[in-house]
């Protein structure tokens, strides 16, 4: 769980959650992300005088892919760095506000704590990447006869046959 008793942060000012999420958890529940084991939440939270709760660190995740190109299995770590804000409504800043602030969520008043885990959701699945190579100079497999073309080669052919030389041929022929 990634909730913050708001009562707690006003009293402290400052609050740091650590957090080893399990790859099993509720919480990744109906998105796509391919974890390869739990996922790690560092955030420094700190309430601001107009509100408004910040929170700053980062999350981590080990995913596991297949090479897009060879199939083979690859394992990157991705690491996000996160900035979340929440504003109560009524003080939503305006539009001139600050670009460079982001994205910033609704914090429901009367509540008594604060849910960061869809945000964190959210962040890592924006950070997710859709496919990855297992090299940038992988050869991938061979779409004719399937050979991993990383360790071996073959004699296929992999330029279709342009049907304009097969014009110009039949012209010769004549
Ligand atoms: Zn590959
Ligand atoms: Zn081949």
């Amino acid at each position: 769980m990634l909730r913050v008793n708001l009562m707690d942060l006003d009293r402290e000012g400052t609050i740091r959650i650590v957090r080893e999420i399990e790859a099993t958890d509720p919480l990744w529940e109906g998105v796509d992300l391919p974890l390869a084991g739990p996922v790690s939440v560092d955030l420094s939270v700190s309430a601001t005088a107009t509100g408004q709760v910040l929170a700053r660190g980062s999350v981590e995740a080990k995913m596991r892919f297949e090479c897009r190109r060879c199939l083979v299995e690859v394992v990157p770590e991705l690491h996000e760095d996160l900035a979340l804000v929440w504003a109560p409504r009524d003080e939503f800043p305006g539009e001139e506000e600050d670009e460079e602030q982001g994205e910033i969520r609704v914090l429901e008043l009367g509540v008594g704590s604060l849910d960061m885990g869809p945000a964190v959701r959210e962040e890592l699945v924006l950070a997710t990447p859709r496919f990855v190579v297992c090299r940038e100079d992988c050869q991938g497999l061979c779409p004719r006869c399937g050979i991993d073309r990383n360790e071996e080669s073959c004699d296929c052919t992999l330029e279709e046959p342009d049907p304009r030389w097969d014009a110009l041929r039949a012209l010769k022929e004549d």
